[in-house]
């Protein structure tokens, strides 16, 4: 198991009881791997001491790196055949895990969850989740299917192919679609919150959107191009136009609305859209700079390691 956790402490401990007693009903052997993406309460005491009782390992980051960087080091740790992805604050029911072992043991290598709560989501919310998906999978050859998160089983493949990838910036719904492999979904509702708050709000997720866009698509660039071409075919034929206008009829030309409108128009398209490729500079940036995603200030192994964990 593979559980990030970033300021959880009211909810870990719990979280990690549930996921043990369900586990051990389920497979011989079993770790859970705990991030600790830099949290500012008690999250890394709490896992530390869960390591006394339960399979624990605490991989606890310098600082806060972010959910996709916390998941990268999950999986880098884990020594599982096979990995689950889970958050740490109660909300995906630990009862999935059996259905999504089952559906492994058929043969699928990677079984991802997909969250059934529409109800729940904000219009906004509803309607900016669905461009997403729409402009991430429009551009390229990837299918990412709608509200899977993390929560989801990968064989031992899915996360060689995923550690393998050597990007900085991991965005992680884009890494799961594009190492690919024989995935399913199966539907969940999240549970509350066991304890604190979430950390994505609408500025967070718009960000992580955006993230995604242009590091797993560059329909953004295309659209660019498109625009200024249809511009520019716009702008000739109307230039032809005027020109014959004045030969032909001799009408002058009139006005300057025209020229002060178009001219607004075509550097806000401008700037625009050299907005944009500088999104795509800055992410290029990111990855030239070749820094890790992450720095592990300490690994606290369990206390029986041997007993529980696949040697
Ligand atoms: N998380 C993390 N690092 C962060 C933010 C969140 O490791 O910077 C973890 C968090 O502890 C939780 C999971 O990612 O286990 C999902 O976060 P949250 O519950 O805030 O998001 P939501 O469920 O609202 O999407
Ligand atoms: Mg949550």
């Amino acid at each position: 198991m593979v559980v990030p956790a970033y300021n959880e402490a009211g909810a870990l401990a719990g979280t990690l009881d549930m996921i043990a007693g369900q586990l051990a009903a389920l497979v011989p052997h079993y770790e859970i791997v705990v991030v600790d993406d830099g949290s500012r309460d008690d999250t890394a005491r709490i896992a530390a001491a869960c390591a006394a009782r339960l399979p624990v390992t605490l991989v606890r980051f310098s600082r806060n790196f972010g959910k996709e960087a916390a998941i990268s080091a999950g999986l880098q740790h884990a020594r599982g055949d096979v990995v689950v992805c889970m958050d740490a604050d109660g909300q995906h029911s630990a009862d999935l895990i059996g259905r999504m072992l089952a559906l492994w043991r058929e043969g699928w290598d990677m079984v991802y969850a997909v969250r059934d709560d529409r109800a729940q989501q904000g219009l906004l919310n509803e309607v900016g989740s669905r461009l997403f998906y729409r402009l991430m999978n429009l551009g390229g050859r990837l299918d990412i299917p709608p509200n899977a998160g993390d929560f989801r089983l990968m064989d031992r493949k899915v996360v060689d192919a995923l550690l393998a990838l050597p990007e900085r910036q991991r965005f992680m719904k884009g890494m799961y679609a594009w190492v690919g492999f024989r995935s399913v979904g199966i539907p969940y509702t999240p549970l509350p919150r066991a304890a604190g708050t979430t950390t994505f709000n609408r500025f967070n997720l718009m960000r992580l959107a955006w993230t995604g866009l242009t590091s797993f698509s560059v329909l953004p660039l295309r659209l660019a191009s498109l625009t200024g071409l249809a511009l520019s075919t716009l702008a000739f034929a109307y230039g032809l136009f005027i020109v014959i206008e004045k030969l032909l009829l001799g009408i002058d030309v009139p006005g300057w609305p025209t020229v002060v409108v178009s001219i607004m128009f075509f550097s806000g398209v401008q700037l625009l859209f050299i907005g944009i490729l500088g999104e795509y500079l800055a992410r290029v940036y990111e990855e030239v700079k070749g820094r890790p995603p992450y720095v592990v200030a300490e690994v606290v192994t369990p206390a029986r390691p041997a007993a529980d964990v696949r040697e």
